[in-house]
């Protein structure tokens, strides 16, 4: 056993409203300055779409991620020999036309233009050329579209399901949509690491963050193309890759990430897991229908005494573990078992968790009224409008049985909660929910606390900082703001 501690995070999509507040937040945070137009660490998706940059998911096109090969794993898009050859020329970037051309208005206009007739407008103006832009695409620009020829038709995780499930998805009173906020997953077999040539990219020792070395970094960009979530973006101006730091600097001095912070459903958690590094090859390597359940497997209890002895054996602090045992992301992913990674078949063993959405109501209107089409308030999860297949492709490597699992327990939590409330379900229906889902009324109501009542700091367990370089956190690191991010004390220099 070889204990190590990782931040990790669980996003409930039933509760985002899509309000792209977490995008903004993060954005005035730390992209805003030249070389970063394009770059949104964190941006919010529809689904079905095609997303950002478009077809992230489709590994054919990007061969981001690992596959198997026999026993053992490697890079889906590069080996040593290729990384040599193709070292100045990296075959499966995405290009502009898969980010967008980022653009700015013409502001001053809106002042200096002349009186007349009407209102003077701000033309979008290309922050590439510098001209006057059409806007033909952006970073959320399938906001909503979930029904769509271009965006919805065009999702990768369309596969195996069949012609006819999926015309059934695009009848409008079958349509149905939600939203997938991303930001880096900070995984545990990172294949940004795993494919920097200058070991400039790596996992920090005390929480597991993976950050780019700004100095050692030498715009191979292999991290951009190894990434199957494309998190890893390249700054044509300071000539380095950046990513998602998930905000070290507001960790380090207790406080949530920017996103995290100020999202307006609430719908973000963090907390500390412990793990064991030993089983990372073995997880990383097993048969596709296997997992996710493995990867459960590696996350290990925190209040086990062989566990705690063996975290203090690899210098795991103790308010680490302290954070652990309390940490929000523990009791989603495991007590409860109701949180999946995103994308497992790539591998990387991503720390991004997700609660899978619960899905609408069937209805009909035929009679003039709306009617619900199951003989229940609420339908199953068998006649849930979304094929089961398509949630299975995103959160499970395509494995439905897993989703249907969760998918029932939301539904039995949503079942007792309205017994409790309003009391319009037969007592048998509401037992029948929780014990074939083997929860109890109590688990059900711990469920509904940390899902809709939760306090800032139940959301958001953050372990005290431990490091030497404690000055850092006292410096001020606003005066180069919007030069080289926020927080950072040093600017790298292009070599
Ligand atoms: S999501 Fe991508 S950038 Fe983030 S750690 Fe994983 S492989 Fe690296
Ligand atoms: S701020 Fe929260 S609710 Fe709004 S889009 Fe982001 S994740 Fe969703």
């Amino acid at each position: 056993m070889n204990i190590r501690s990782q931040i990790a995070m669980v996003f409930h999509l039933d509760k985002c409203i899509g309000c792209h507040t977490c995008s903004i937040a993060c954005k005035n945070i730390w992209t805003d300055r030249k070389g970063t137009e394009y770059m949104w660490w964190n941006n919010v998706e529809t689904k079905p779409g095609t997303g950002y940059p478009s077809k992230w998911e489709d590994q054919d096109i990007y061969k981001g991620g690992w596959e198997k090969k026999g026993k053992n794993i490697k890079l889906k898009g590069m080996d040593k020999k290729s990384t040599y050859i193709n070292i100045f020329h990296n075959p499966n970037m995405p290009s502009m036309d898969d980010y967008y051309e980022p653009w700015t208005y013409d502001y001053g206009h809106l002042l200096d233009a002349p009186a007349g007739e009407d209102q003077p407008t701000a033309r979008p103006i290309s922050l590439v050329t510098g001209g006057p832009m059409d806007i033909k695409t952006g970073p959320n620009w399938d906001d909503d579209l979930g029904g769509s020829q271009d965006y919805a038709r065009k999702d990768i995780n369309m596969k195996n399901i069949s012609p006819a499930e999926q015309e059934a998805m695009f009848q409008l009173e079958r349509m149905t949509m939600h939203y997938l906020p991303r930001i880096c997953n900070h995984c545990l077999n990172a294949a940004c690491v795993a494919a920097c040539p200058s070991g400039a990219v790596y996992k920090r020792g005390e929480d597991g963050i993976v950050l780019i070395n700004q100095n050692k970094c030498r715009s191979w960009r292999m991290c951009v193309s190894a990434c199957p979530y494309k998190k890893s973006y390249y700054n044509w101006n300071s000539g380095k890759s950046e990513k998602c730091l998930l905000c070290y600097p507001r960790l380090e001095s207790g406080q949530a990430p920017a996103c995290m912070h100020t999202c307006v459903g609430r719908i973000r958690y963090l907390g500390v897991l412990l793990y064991d590094a030993d089983r990372i090859k073995e997880i990383a390597s097993c048969d596709e229908k296997d997992l996710v359940s493995k990867q459960m497997e590696i996350y290990v209890d925190p209040f086990d005494e062989e566990v705690i002895k063996s975290a203090k054996a690899t210098g795991v602090a103790d308010s680490t573990i302290t954070a652990a045992q309390q940490s929000p992301v523990w009791k989603f992913l495991k007590v409860w078992g109701i949180a999946l990674p995103l994308h497992p078949e790539f591998r990387t063993l991503p720390n991004l968790f997700y609660v899978p959405p619960l899905l609408p109501t069937m209805g009909t209107t035929s009679s003039g009224t709306y009617e619900s089409t199951s003989s229940s308030l609420w339908g199953t999860i068998e006649e849930s409008r979304v094929p089961m297949q398509y949630l299975a492709n995103l959160f499970t490597a395509g494995n439905t049985e897993k989703v249907k699992e969760v998918l029932k327990k939301l539904m039995a939590v949503r079942i007792h909660r309205r017994d409790v409330t309003v009391g319009d379900f037969k007592k048998e229906e509401v037992e029948k929910a929780l014990s074939e889902t083997g929860l109890t009324s109590e688990i059900a109501d711990d469920i509904f606390r940390l899902t809709s009542l939760p306090k800032f700091n139940e959301r958001f367990v953050i372990p005290a900082a431990h490091r030497e370089e404690a000055e850092e956190l006292i410096e001020n690191t606003a005066d180069i703001k919007g030069n080289k991010g926020f927080g950072s004390v040093q600017k790298p220099k292009r070599i």
